[in-house]
Formats: C-alpha cells, structure tokens, sequence
C-alpha cells in the first residue's frame, strides 16, 4: 500500500483566518480534489492529518467538523478521489495529549492504523509545522509554498524576492517544495513511476520492442 498524510487546511482547502468553522466555510484549493484524484488512480492512497484545536477552544463542535469532512468527502467522490480517513487531534493548547503538533502521535496512529513504516510514507503540507511533526516521525516532508508575494499582481508593491529566500524558516532536512496539491501530486506519480521503470530494468524484465 502506498499512501501520502496530506494536511487540511492550507493543502486541501484554503485556509480561512485561524480556523475553519462550518462546512460552509469549507472550500476546496482549486486543482486540490482532482490532485487527489490523480493520486489515487496512480495506486496511492491519502489520509488526512490535522489539528481541530477548536474543538478543544469550543469554536465549534463535533458535528460541524463532521459536516466538513462530509462535504469534502462528497466532493471528493464528484471529483473521482477519496481520502480513507480523517485522523485529527482535538485538544486545545492546555490539553495533555501527543497528537497536537509538533508532536508525533498522529502520525504515529496513522502508521499504526495502515501497518506501514513512516520513512515510505510522504507527508505534504503548507505548514513547516506540520511536516516538523511528520518528519519527526518519520515521514517524508513535503512543502506546498503559498505563491510568493512577487508573483501575486494585487500584492506587486509588497514583491519580496522569490525563490530559496521567500522559504519559510524550520523545514525538515531534505523538504522538497512545490506549488500546490496538483504539482505534488504530478511528483508522486511521476517519481514513482521512474523508480518502478528503474527497478524492472535491474530485474531484468524491460520489455524489448
Ligand atoms: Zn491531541
């Protein structure tokens, strides 16, 4: 099984002001859902890791973030993809738990939950955090970066310069960066498609023409 822990909100759908708090509110990257898509008709099964510390904050409760993850699904089925599931941590910044990042536990229950060894599992997000946590765990870390200041045209007077300078600060040894959840998920496919070409050329079993 191949799978990738993607993050919510930043990755899947935009990010809001702090915290999503209705499905309403809930709106899909656009290329997001049909990235996922992609992956999974490549083989490669995706989950969901994500904190809901406004769960823990009261912001907002169970059964909005179930209408969320509900409308995501369903939009997701539209567009020809699935995630298999939602591993979120609840707890507020008071709470004792292991799963708020930048600790570990969520990713360790994924890997857990699948049987698979973290370093063969990829974990995508636009948050240095989040991939923190992941690469700590284990995981392989994946950078989405916002498009910089520069090449957005309502922000050209605020240009910063583009490139190794506009990373944000903190990432995992060995993060590779791409734009959005579609540009990723092209690497995926196309990464591991060159590897399994790579491997049955050493066994030997290149087809001749
Ligand atoms: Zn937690």
């Amino acid at each position: 099984m191949k799978l990738v822990i993607l993050d919510r909100d930043g990755t899947i759908n935009a990010a809001g002001d702090g915290f999503i708090p209705s499905a309403d509110d809930w709106q899909p990257l656009p290329g997001a859902l049909e990235a996922i898509a992609r992956l999974n008709h490549a083989g490669v099964q995706a989950v969901v890791a994500c904190d809901q510390s406004g769960l823990g904050r009261g912001l907002f409760d169970v059964a909005a973030l179930n209408a969320m993850h509900g409308k995501m699904h369903k939009l997701l089925t539209m567009a020809g993809g699935r995630v298999e599931a939602v591993f979120f941590c609840p707890h507020g910044p008071e709470d004792v738990c292991n799963c708020r990042l930048p600790q570990t536990g969520l990713f360790e229950q994924i890997g857990e939950r699948y049987g698979l060894d973290l370093p063969d599992v990829r974990v995508c997000s636009s948050n240095p955090l989040h991939l923190q946590a992941g690469a700590a765990a284990g995981c392989e870390p994946h950078l989405l970066r916002p498009v910089p200041a520069a090449d957005r045209a309502d922000q050209a007077d605020l240009a910063e310069p583009a490139g190794e300078a506009s990373l944000p600060p903190a990432l995992p040894p060995g993060t590779r960066v791409h734009a959005d959840l579609g540009a990723f998920a092209d690497w995926v496919i196309e990464h591991d498609a060159l590897a399994a070409a790579a491997a049955n050329l050493q066994a030997g079993t290149r087809h001749v023409p």
